[in-house]
């Protein structure tokens, strides 16, 4: 399996049954999973749990839970999936939790259209005055999954993945929700 295979694969089986469950219990479809770079293994999957608190980010949840496991793996030596591009507070998370390299599956368009979402971007504008993160810095490099995967051998076949995620996200219900900020 090619790098993009083994994450589509990450998100669908180690991923996607945690936000499930997460999203029955009335939070958000946002979720995060942390590889082993060298082997693309999953070492923990975080999902949404702003039931818990508002600032539970799916990305924070994983982080969360990644720093609580004993005999983890240093942060450098992995890559971050996150299942949607991360809000501001998220990516500053990422960052300070010294993550190198970010995968993401949704973009912030996506996010803002298809998830109803747009605070994301809004924040970004609002406090920090600009459109989003940038891919290239001093602590990270942050990859559109469905950007590179245009660029690979067998980019029929990760569409495909691509679009078989994108059903799943779909289906799943999400309840309302008052977010004190907003
Ligand atoms: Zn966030």
């Amino acid at each position: 399996m090619t790098k993009i295979e083994n994450i589509l694969k990450a998100i669908k089986d180690d991923l996607l049954p945690l936000t499930k469950k997460g999203v029955e219990e009335g939070n958000h479809v946002f979720g995060g999973l942390v590889l082993d770079a060298a082997s693309l293994k999953t070492i923990v999957a975080g999902t949404n749990n702003r039931q818990g608190n508002p600032i539970f980010h799916g990305e924070i949840d994983t982080i969360l839970r990644f720093f609580s496991m004993k005999g983890r793996p240093a942060p450098s030596e992995c890559i971050f999936v996150a299942s949607h591009d991360p809000c501001s507070m998220c990516i500053s998370a990422i960052a300070w939790s010294g993550f190198r390299e970010i995968w993401v599956l949704f973009g912030y368009e996506d996010v803002a259209k298809d998830f109803e979402m747009p605070v994301d971007l809004m924040m970004y504008k609002e406090i920090f005055g600009v459109e989003g993160a940038k891919d290239e810095n001093l602590f990270f490099r942050k990859y559109s999954i469905k950007r590179e995967s245009e660029n690979e051998s067998n980019a029929a076949i990760l569409k495909e993945k691509i679009e078989e995620l994108e059903k799943l996200y779909s289906s799943l219900e999400v309840k309302d929700f008052e977010y004190p900020g907003m």
